[in-house]
């Protein structure tokens, strides 16, 4: 049988331990020792093809012969850890040739070679310095421009279906309809930051990175709103059995119409995700409660500051742990926009994929009118004062992790994305740096940068591949042309 380099990811495998005697029954256990049965059998059956075929059999033929053998019952998996995917995946190296490397380490190579093998980089080079193994399939990229795949370091998924929300709209389906949005734009990882449904789970778990055309997902779960430390505590204790990547926490006054959640409460919050190494993400406006979070332990700040400029204080506070923000500056723009009918109603970009029953119901008198208001006012005018403090925060050495908040109504998902990296260059960030900020930043912001989120051998072969250069202008993403997660292609 073919042995290949393999790479587990940890967290996974922890993850697919514990779960079988929490809340499996005796009926599952069972169906997934015939699960593990059939694995082994496609190993060996996948192991026997690659040995007869030899290197004649090309990666991608690998991939789709893997998918035949599967097929259906990989469908119908109810326990499928990503480990077990990453052992299933086979195939010949295969290497991507001639294009412009930018790697997200801050190597740029030219003319160059990334070997891909079981969905992960093997190595990469350029070929005016190395040539290739003997008889290894490639796959001609010349004159194009790679990039890591980007991430959205706080979305949204299965939230929402075009306007509507509420548990009528909650689906697998739409679950995975999202996250294939996300994809097209060349949104490789979203990492949702609260309120999916239960759907969203069962979707994470069930993902198959040889199957293209799906972001990978992390998760939250429900946001938690205890009442009281002790309540907080118990809100873990449920929410840890869903294995969240993150936890999430609202500490918002919201305009002055709320009492915010006090320090004590979400300081038990954190606390006891801590105690289960569950990092905690915080909502929040203001500088003065950012400073409270941070001094609690918060691991992220989930938005932009906007009620105050940002200080001295709150710089030392988030060098201190070295916490990152997600901006979320579209968020703010998808407050006030639809008032009138915004211009990008006419980018192709955005025409590509939008749903136009949703852009007509936007256009509709008594929908603008939501629009409008106190809030809207609020965060129309916070938006420059978001951007301001966004790059004060990153002058100072503070990483900044691309987010957005896509995924609620009206907040377009992969395509607010760009619109972000666009608004995060206006404010004066260089494209270089936005570029790291949705790769690399995010990626080791939200604690999956072993994996993920720059180009280097071991990581996930995740890239999307431009026409144009993204270093010379931030709007050359949009020459998006191939998206690749974990080797497999799927066409903008
Ligand atoms: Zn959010």
């Amino acid at each position: 049988m073919k042995t290949a380099t393999r790479h587990f990811d940890t967290k996974f495998l922890g993850r697919s331990i514990s779960i079988i005697p929490e809340i499996y029954n005796a009926g599952t256990v069972r169906l997934v020792l015939l699960a593990l049965a059939f694995i082994l059998a496609v190993m060996i059956f996948a192991g026997c093809g690659s040995s007869e075929t030899g290197s004649d059999q090309t990666y991608e033929q690998n991939l789709v012969q893997l998918n035949e053998y599967t097929g259906q019952q990989l469908e119908n998996w109810d326990l499928k850890s990503k480990k077990r995917f990453e052992e299933v995946l086979t195939g010949e190296p295969a290497a991507f040739t001639g294009a412009k490397i930018w790697t997200g380490t801050g190597d740029i190579i030219s003319n160059a070679a990334l070997i891909v093998q079981d969905g992960r980089i093997l190595d990469l080079f350029s070929l005016d310095i190395r040539s290739l193994p003997d008889g290894i399939q490639t796959y001609d990229l010349s004159g194009m421009y790679m990039i890591p795949g980007l991430i959205n370091a706080h979305g949204h998924v299965g939230m929402a279906d075009g306007l509507q929300t509420g548990s009528q709209i909650h689906s697998e389906d739409n679950v995975r309809k999202q996250l294939a949005l996300y994809a097209r734009y060349g949104i490789t990882t979203v990492v949702s930051l609260g309120d999916e449904p239960p759907h969203a789970f069962q979707v994470r778990e069930q993902h198959d990175p040889r199957q293209p055309g799906m972001a990978r997902l992390y998760m939250s779960g429900p946001v938690l709103s205890p009442d009281s430390p002790e309540q907080a505590y118990r809100d873990v204790e449920t929410l840890k059995e869903k294995r969240p990547d993150w936890v999430k926490i609202r500490v918002d006054d919201q305009l002055g119409r709320r009492t915010a959640m006090p320090p004590d409460i979400f300081g038990a919050v954190i606390d006891a995700s801590h105690q289960h190494d569950l990092p905690v993400a915080s909502h929040m406006v203001a500088l003065d409660i950012s400073k409270e979070l941070l001094r609690k332990g918060t691991n992220l700040l989930a938005h932009s500051i906007r009620d105050e400029p940002v200080d001295d204080e709150l710089v030392a506070l988030m060098m201190d742990r070295d916490i990152c923000i997600t901006p979320t500056l579209t968020r703010e723009v998808s407050v006030y926009i639809y008032a009138e009918r915004p211009d990008f109603f006419d980018d192709p970009f955005f025409l590509e994929y939008a749903d136009h029953a949703v852009l007509e119901m936007l256009q509709q008198p008594d929908i603008q009118k939501r629009y409008t208001g106190e809030a809207a006012d609020f965060y129309r005018k916070a938006l420059p004062l978001a951007m301001e403090n966004m790059l004060k925060l990153h002058n100072s050495g503070i990483r900044v992790a691309m987010g957005t908040d896509s995924g609620p109504p009206a907040r377009f998902q992969g395509y607010f994305e760009h619109m972000e990296m666009e608004m995060m260059h206006d404010a004066g960030m260089s494209p270089a740096d936005v570029l790291t900020s949705a790769t690399r930043n995010a990626a080791e912001c939200m604690d999956i940068g072993d994996n993920l989120g720059t180009l280097e051998p071991g990581k996930w072969a995740d890239f999307i591949l431009l026409e144009d250069d993204p270093l010379q202008d931030i709007r050359n993403l949009r020459s998006l042309q191939k998206i690749y997660i974990a080797g497999a292609k799927m066409d903008r």
